[in-house]
């Protein structure tokens, strides 16, 4: 079936898409339905860890949806005790509460900063986040992002945000007054086009926060569940935050997130925070088999191999054409384009059967899923190549 026999305008226009309807996907491909099969370097944004379609995430899913598949988080069920415990038996944190999205996890761990500043810190509310992070589309995530692109959009934004420079603690100090209640930061900014904080950042950053007892926040959502190369992107600076975000990779491409929290942090009360798709047993069963698999040390060793290999291979491309930098973590990889051609090689790209993404004119992003072999990385790279000259 052609594209243009879908019913496409029916939906809303959020984007501008290109004119292909997606039909199936298996590991690092997807075909078209018009048979044509593209190799994905995309993911459902950073989202599907272990590739379309995993077999693990299937299976779960089936067993899942004939057991029990949503019985109100009014309720206790087995799959989500199971997980939260599993996903706080894997990190430094105490208490789990999962969402549907990385939005609405952030979307909570703001207001469980808010609520900790209402309780511990006289009415603090001020969150320090950091220019060009990106933290969700809900009002109080855009107004938290600082995204330049958001600033004229749906004002008035949710008040209490200050923007401070990644990798500069002056920057922090300079933003801190009695208001300020936590600092929230990603590891790795990915939509900013891959731009990392570094470790010595980081533990400047738990230091200070810990030492004017102010709440340190990680978005992992893009940065965890193995993405650059540790099971979660703080664990490379060797901190413990009081809260972190989970999104994307958590559920292999189902809606699942979660907002994770030390127990001092944990301060919701009851009729602070809920939802009623929130721990749904369909969606926690896919998380814990999911951490199953990423949690692995082999698997995370393997994550780090291969996106050595694809750095390694990269760099050499953009030598050989005359690009620029190559920077990245894990599988979260960007390259300087040095010009603004991003949009139009991608468009290239995806005629020629990759899809890729360019979250900046002058950047390329790689976000593939974790379990690509090698010879998905070289083909990849031959495609990108070409698009290239
Ligand atoms: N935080 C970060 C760091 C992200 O990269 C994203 C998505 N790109 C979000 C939050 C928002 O997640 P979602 O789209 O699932 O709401």
């Amino acid at each position: 079936m052609k594209a243009a026999d879908f019913p496409l305008n029916a939906l809303m226009e959020i984007t501008s898409r290109p004119p292909a309807v997606l039909v199936r996907g298996e590991g690092s491909y997807l075909w078209d339905s018009e048979g044509r099969r593209y190799l994905d370097y995309v993911q459902g944004w950073a989202v599907n860890c272990l590739g379309h379609c995993p077999k693990e995430v299937v299976n779960v899913l089936a067993k899942q949806a004939a057991t029990l598949i949503n019985p109100s988080p009014a309720y206790y069920n087995d799959a989500s005790a199971r997980f939260a415990q599993a996903l706080t038996a894997s990190s430094c944190f105490d208490r789990v509460f999962f969402a549907s999205s990385g939005a609405e996890a952030n979307e909570g761990a703001i207001k469980l900063a808010r609520k900790f500043g209402a309780k511990h810190r006289n009415g603090a509310y001020e969150i320090i986040t950091f220019q060009n992070s990106f933290h969700g589309r809900t009002l109080a995530t855009m107004s938290a992002s600082g995204k330049v692109a958001f600033e004229p959009l749906f004002e008035p934004k949710v008040p209490g945000f200050r923007k401070a420079i990644l990798n500069d603690m002056a920057s922090v100090k300079a933003l801190v007054s009695d208001k300020t209640v936590a600092v929230m930061l990603e590891p790795v900014q990915g939509e900013a086009g891959v731009l990392a904080a570094t470790d010595e950042f980081m533990q400047a950053l738990r230091e200070f926060t810990r030492e004017r007892g102010l709440l340190l926040i990680v978005d992992e959502v893009q940065t965890g569940f193995g993405r650059i190369g540790k099971l979660y992107g703080y664990q490379h600076s060797g901190i413990e935050p009081d809260i972190m975000t989970l999104g994307k990779g958590i559920g292999a491409g189902v809606p699942l997130a979660a907002l994770l929290a030390s127990e001092a942090a944990s301060c919701f009360e009851h009729g602070d925070q809920g939802g009623t798709y929130c721990g749904n047993p369909l969606m926690t069963a896919v998380g814990s088999a999911v951490l199953d698999v990423v949690g692995k040390p082999v698997f995370l060793a393997e994550v780090n191999a291969l996106g050595a290999y694809l750095s390694e291979k990269l760099l050499a491309l953009s030598k050989d054409v005359g690009l620029g930098a190559v920077r990245g973590r894990g599988l979260l990889v960007a390259l300087e384009l040095g010009k603004d051609i991003g949009g139009e090689v991608s468009n290239r790209a995806r005629d020629m059967g990759l899809l890729i993404n360019s979250p900046r004119p002058a950047t390329l992003r790689f976000m593939p899923a974790l379990n690509l072999t090698r010879s998905e990385i070289d083909e990849g790279l031959a495609i990108l190549r070409r698009a290239l000259v």
